[in-house]
């Protein structure tokens, strides 16, 4: 069971799709196409776990296949997007990032770092010193950039 005073509750925008999750292991923002088509936003963030330690309720979340390992969740009913979700090798054993858009408390998840920064929007700059990576930064990349990219809008 997640731990109740730490606990991160959160679901779709018609609440038929319901979870609790404990303190997340990461909190990201995103750059990334995919995430960007998935959600309509310009950026995303996310709530990061190992798939396990989140406890979904209420109707199933959908699961739009992305690419082979991806899958994207949202609610069959009213469309939120809910989460990024890599298959692991057991049930249960895979990664599940969840937007940070869809928790009921998203003051409180304040991200850390900026990942698939070279698929950023242009014209959107956030403003913080956080690292920024090209793609990945948990594949042993290091960030190339600590703030705003500024500069390359003509
Ligand atoms: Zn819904
Ligand atoms: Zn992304």
């Amino acid at each position: 069971m997640p731990d109740s005073t730490q606990k991160v509750t959160g679901g779709c925008m018609c609440g038929a799709v319901r979870y609790v999750a404990p303190k997340p292991d990461s909190v990201i923002y995103c750059h990334c196409r995919d995430c960007r088509r998935h959600t309509g936003a310009p950026l995303v963030s996310f709530v990061g776990y190992a798939a396990r330690e989140i406890e979904w309720s209420g109707d199933a979340r959908q699961i739009y296949k992305s690419s082979a390992n991806i899958g994207r969740g949202f609610c069959g009913k009213c469309g939120t997007p809910l989460s990024w979700e890599e298959a692991g090798e057991e049930p249960g054993g895979g990664e599940i990032e969840l937007y940070t858009g869809t928790t009921d408390n998203p003051d409180d998840h304040v991200p850390t770092f900026h990942i698939w920064h070279d698929e950023r929007i242009k014209w959107l700059e956030t403003v913080d010193n956080l690292p920024r990576y090209h793609r990945w930064a948990h594949d042993g990349s290091k960030p190339y950039l600590h703030g705003p990219a500024g500069g390359d809008l003509d």
